[in-house]
């Protein structure tokens, strides 16, 4: 039977003959009109790697008719890097026999796309190894989608820390104001009727300023938790409008500070109006609140820095000790009791999520003169007009 259909008698010579002709035409053109309809590029090379056949896919994919790409070899039709990998894979097949199969990244009419590749090994009719066929096709809409699944679980598994961490410590420090407010109510009860006047004014100040305490507890995990939450589109943003209304924000805590807080002209960078606030409004709250000096002075800057603005935010405080600088961007982290400098330990940490969530880093440094220098990066997404310059 094999030899019939191999050519060796004329398959046609009797009416079984013709049949089995017929049938054969008919199926080679099946396979003909598939090969060429079908949306996967296919070739096949010869174990010298020359190319023996490419179907309409593949000739589209590589932009060239299929006389001129026959007898040529990878090196003569892709870029030096890819022709490498892919004789590197051909050659592999051919000396394992093993069917080779991967997602790599392809250029395609001056696009890079992704591909899903099957190589095996193509046998003649004894079983010798002749050459090696391929498919490929582009899976890069199924890449793009499983990345952004990855990028999707990665910030759910952040996320999911962050609350564990929150409901470990923040029930703990909630806890501790709390239990004030209750005994000291306790005691205000007891002594209430006999007691005099003024411990019964020292207890109230106690609940208050307890109970304030609380409050901004609750205010700072609630902006914390809010960073990213809704999902609200980045837009351009222009700094120097978030950074005033940080300082109008604070107002108060400047003036009684005796500070001075100098701006520089600031960019527009691609972020949330109300987390951009919040990440000036952090940071100069700090510069303000850790330090010794007088008339504590503050600078907040940005420059160009190839695909990325660096904002510097620099103050004559207190330091952060070297051992401490990468600790303090951690939640509920403090260097000092309530006494000392009042805070939840949560400023830093929110300053942090929010840069992140812009692709950027943040990070402290000691300043020569003494105090530190906040650091931070977003990345220069939005069309810029002008180059920073200092506001006068
Ligand atoms: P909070 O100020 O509420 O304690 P933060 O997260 O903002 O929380 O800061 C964490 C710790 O980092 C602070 O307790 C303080 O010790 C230190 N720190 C933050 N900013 C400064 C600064 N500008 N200078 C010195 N120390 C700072």
């Amino acid at each position: 039977m094999m030899d019939h259909l191999m050519g060796r008698a004329d398959p046609s010579a009797s009416p079984a003959g013709s049949a089995i002709a017929a049938a054969l035409q008919d199926a080679e053109a099946l396979y003909l009109s598939l090969v060429e309809h079908i949306p996967i590029c296919m070739y096949r090379v010869d174990l010298k790697g020359r190319l023996t056949f490419g179907n309409s896919a593949y000739l589209k994919d590589v932009g060239r008719p299929l006389e001129e790409l026959l007898g040529k070899t990878v090196f003569d039709i892709f870029p030096l890097e890819e022709a490498r990998k892919y004789a590197a894979d051909d050659r592999r097949v051919i000396e394992t026999g093993e069917v080779f199969r991967d997602i790599e990244e392809h250029q395609a009419r001056g696009e890079v796309i992704y591909v899903e590749v099957l190589k095996f090994l193509v046998r003649d009719h004894l079983g010798r190894a002749v050459g090696v066929q391929g498919l490929y096709w582009d899976v890069s809409g199924r890449k793009r989608a499983e990345d952004q699944a990855r990028k999707t679980m990665a910030e759910l598994e952040r996320s999911n820390k962050d609350l564990e961490q929150f409901a470990a410590v923040a029930s703990h420090d909630m806890h501790a104001p709390l239990r004030r407010i209750l005994t000291a109510c306790q005691l205000l009860e007891k002594h209430c009727r006999t007691c005099p006047e003024s411990e019964t004014g020292e207890l109230y100040g106690f609940i208050v300023s307890s109970a304030k305490q609380m409050q901004e507890l609750i205010e700072d995990l609630l902006a914390h938790s809010r960073v990213g939450a809704f999902n609200k589109p980045l837009e351009p943003i222009d700094c120097n409008r978030a950074a005033r209304t940080a300082l109008a924000n604070l107002q108060l805590v400047i003036r009684e500070a005796g500070a001075e807080v100098r701006l520089d002209r600031l960019p527009t960078v691609f972020g949330t109006y109300m987390e951009m606030v919040q990440l000036f409004q952090n940071l100069i709250a700090n510069a303000v609140k850790y330090t010794e000096k007088k008339t504590p002075r503050v600078e907040l800057s940005a420059e160009l820095r190839q695909s990325e603005w660096l904002f510097h935010v620099k103050d004559e405080g207190i330091g952060i000790p070297a051992d401490q600088r990468q600790r303090v961007f951690e939640a509920f982290h403090r260097l000092h009791s309530e006494s000392e400098y009042p805070g939840t330990g949560l400023g830093l940490a929110t300053c942090k999520k929010i840069v992140e969530r812009l692709d950027g880093k943040i990070w402290v440094e000691p300043r020569p003169g003494g105090g530190s220098e906040f650091l931070f990066t977003i990345p220069n997404r939005a069309p810029q007009a002008d180059p920073p310059e200092r506001a006068e």
